[in-house]
């Protein structure tokens, strides 16, 4: 049965990071709303015209929009072996969407919700560049602002986001707070969910979040093992 993985939290809540990491060490596509609407954006394309505005106001893009690109991205056949999702889904009506298209056979969805203090987020968000190349997010804590900054990855330009600032990310919790907040209502009472300190170092978030997966896979007959996935 396929591994299906949602990570639920704030923004600045660390999910990108340890998606990613999860993604690779388990064999999985991971799959970032936000990643995929920034490359719009950059591409220049007509989606990427249609969410900018929106993006850069911290505001969420419409539920039908959205659903559409993953529902072409979640149908791809590196899929199979099952996702991890970052940033998706963030409303009510995005999370039953989902519900309905994993009907059948793609077996459960595991969803980690990552906390950490409003504070620290807002702390950890001004501190962040990101890839302009390959979407890497790194935290520049403590250098100034004006450097140029490099990616260890892939030598790119490291960014800071357009929606990165401090009143955005303020809006951008209070959009959290009032659409997201209730998609962890929707999953809470489900045997397949659980909660993460997302404010511990990033090592101990990871070795949490491979802890929860692998009981809750364990516990729906998923197997998780680390390595590519057939
Ligand atoms: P993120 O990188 O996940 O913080 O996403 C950046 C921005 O992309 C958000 O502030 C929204 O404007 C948009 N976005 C990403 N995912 C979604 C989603 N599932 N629903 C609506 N808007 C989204």
């Amino acid at each position: 049965m396929a591994l299906n993985l949602i990570m639920l939290g704030p923004p600045g809540a660390g999910k990108g990071t340890q998606a990613e990491r999860f993604a690779r060490e388990y064999g999985l596509p991971k799959i970032s709303t936000g990643d995929i609407l920034r490359e719009a954006v950059h591409s220049g394309s007509e989606l990427g015209a249609a969410v900018k505005e929106v993006m850069d106001r911290g505001e969420l893009v419409n539920d039908g929009l959205i659903t559409g690109i993953v529902e072409e991205r979640l149908n791809r056949s590196d899929v199979k072996p099952g996702f991890v999702l970052d940033g998706f889904p963030r409303t009510v009506p995005q999370a039953a969407w989902l519900d309905t298209l994993m009907g059948g056979d793609r077996g459960p969805l595991i969803v980690v919700e990552m906390r950490v203090p409003d504070e620290e987020l807002v702390r950890r968000v001004q501190a962040r560049r990101v890839c302009r190349v390959c979407g890497t997010n790194v935290s520049a804590f403590g250098t100034d602002p004006t450097r140029v900054l490099r990616c260890q990855k892939c030598g790119g330009e490291l960014m800071v986001r357009s929606d990165d600032n401090v009143e955005i990310v303020r809006g951008r919790l209070r959009v959290y707070w009032r659409d997201t907040r209730p998609v962890i209502d929707f999953y809470s009472g489900r045997p397949t969910y659980r909660v993460l300190d997302g404010s511990q170092p990033p090592e101990d978030v990871r070795r949490a979040l491979i802890d929860a997966v692998q009981e809750v896979a364990a516990a729906a007959g998923v197997v998780a093992q680390p390595g590519a996935r057939a």
